[in-house]
């Protein structure tokens, strides 16, 4: 270990700053964060510290560092690009025993800033060493993904009870598994969300049960959205949930690179069609979740793109409030908006589209009963979710309605995966291109003026929206 980590206190502790620049202006506003007063030395300053001094925040010490200045202070950071000045405050520090940091200058400094993730009450400080501190960086950026913005609650909402869990539960180990319970399921969840009454109530049942260990607590199912497969276009709290997850229920549409994400040992189960195309009952998907909850496991019924949009979602909230079961909905992005972004159609434009209907083309006993009507009205982005077997009939169906022949259509398959493929023509050629280009994956029909926006771009700047980062 290079270098001692430590929290230190700075509250009503007096701080040094050398220079008045924007990395200074950085560190000001860091220790003042921290409680810490804080006195200046810098012939110049920018606004933002000028606007700091006029209000008494910062407290102007001279132009010129003294080894005197040093009087009084805790901690010496020194943001200035001399050179001299830079050795001459770091060695009247150090030969003092003060703390003090140059900016960039690991070999003046007794001490490094970390990158600094900030939740709150809770803290996560980053060091490389001083090797690499864009690495640094990159690593804070993965933890703020990894915890949520609204971490601080659940640490506030723990101080609450800590002394009521102490007195209540005297066994150190007994007292670690109760709170790793709560952070981990249902509780955590509550106090995340906000709702800490609700966290309140769940809490003192589990220490009361904690007390007298009798039955098991229930669980909880997060209905999930999967978005449409690139695994980046899940949200945080996806990501986060099958991190945590128990059980991982899912079905066919959902990719294998978003099931990677769940927990290494998470079980697993497929409930999409099995073979022959046979798919598993809703019935029997529902009493599955409700059995999983009921054994106390934290699962997440994970579906693809959003779970309320042609997703069966509802019935599942139903059967599990219906059995008592706590649920949660967590939104995912869904097909339309994947690969309108993936293809580059605006779905709403201000000259092609003032609205846009999302509709199922799923055929129910070899026909589809839409509003037609509706649906041919100029100047609206039509998007056909299951539209691959009906597309000969809404084609014609649209046409004979009004739309013009010519209006432009996209068929996207396995939108904003690898394996994605685009077919693009009119309402008059679309069935004909279909059956050749021979789509078997999941497959969306974009109808519109818009659809044609994204082909009107020069091939040279065809829009691309996997480009690598
Ligand atoms: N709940 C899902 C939709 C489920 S219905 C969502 O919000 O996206 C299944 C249909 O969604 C498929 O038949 C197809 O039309 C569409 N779909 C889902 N993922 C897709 C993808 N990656 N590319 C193209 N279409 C997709």
């Amino acid at each position: 270990m290079q270098h001692f980590p430590l929290f230190l206190s700075l509250r009503d502790r007096r701080a040094l700053v050398v220079g008045g620049g924007e990395s200074a202006a950085r560190k000001i506003e860091l220790l003042l964060q921290a409680g810490a007063q804080v006195a200046l030395i810098a012939d110049t300053v920018i606004g933002e510290i000028a606007q700091l001094i006029a209000d008494g925040r910062v407290a102007w010490a001279g132009h010129s560092f003294d080894s005197g200045d040093l009087d009084g202070i805790s901690l010496v950071i020194v943001a200035t690009d001399d050179g001299a000045l830079q050795a001459r405050v770091s060695h009247a520090a150090q030969s003092r025993c003060l703390p003090v940091n140059v900016v960039d200058r690991p070999k003046l400094s007794s001490f490094i800033m970390p990158a600094i993730v900030d939740r709150g009450p809770i803290t996560v400080a980053i060091s490389t060493g001083g090797t690499a501190p864009a690495l640094a960086r990159k690593l804070r950026a993965e933890i703020e993904r990894a915890l949520p913005a609204t971490i601080g609650r659940l640490a506030r909402f723990a101080e609450i009870f800590r002394d009521q869990v102490r007195r209540t539960l005297r066994e150190p180990r007994a007292r670690r598994r109760f709170w790793d319970r709560v952070f981990a399921g249902r509780i955590g969840e509550l106090a995340l969300a906000g709702d800490e009454i609700g966290a309140r109530r769940e809490l003192i049942r589990l220490l009361d049960g904690a007390r007298s260990p009798a039955q098991p607590q229930a669980g909880i199912v997060h209905l999930v959205g999967a978005g449409p497969g690139d695994a980046d276009l899940l949200t945080l709290k996806a990501h986060r949930l099958l991190q945590r997850a128990d059980v991982v229920v899912y079905d066919r549409l959902v990719s294998a690179e978003v099931l990677a994400m769940a927990r290494r040992d998470a079980e697993r189960i497929y409930v999409g069609k099995r073979r022959a195309h046979h798919c598993v009952p809703q019935e029997e998907i529902n009493d599955r979740l409700v059995a999983l909850a009921r054994a106390g496991k934290s699962v997440v019924r994970l579906k693809g793109g959003d779970p309320f949009v042609f997703g069966r979602g509802g019935e599942e909230v139903e059967a599990l409030v219906a059995a008592g079961i706590a649920v949660e909905v967590v939104p995912g992005i869904t097909a339309a908006l994947g690969c309108a972004a993936a293809a580059g159609v605006p779905l709403t434009h201000r000259d092609h589209a003032q609205a846009c209907v999302f509709v199922t083309g799923h055929l129910k006993d070899g026909s589809l009963d839409l509003d037609w009507p509706m649906l041919a009205r100029p100047r609206q982005t039509v998007v056909i979710y299951m539209g691959a077997g009906s597309l000969p009939l809404i084609a014609r169906k649209l046409v004979q309605h009004g739309l013009p022949a010519t209006t432009p259509v996209a068929l996207i398959e396995n939108g904003t995966t690898d394996r994605e493929r685009r077919v693009v023509g009119t309402l008059a050629t679309i069935e004909r291109q279909a059956a050749e280009a021979d789509l078997t994956g999941p497959t969306l029909c974009m109808v519109g003026e818009v659809v044609g926006i994204a082909l009107e771009k020069p091939r040279e700047f065809r829009f691309e929206s996997r480009i690598g980062l």
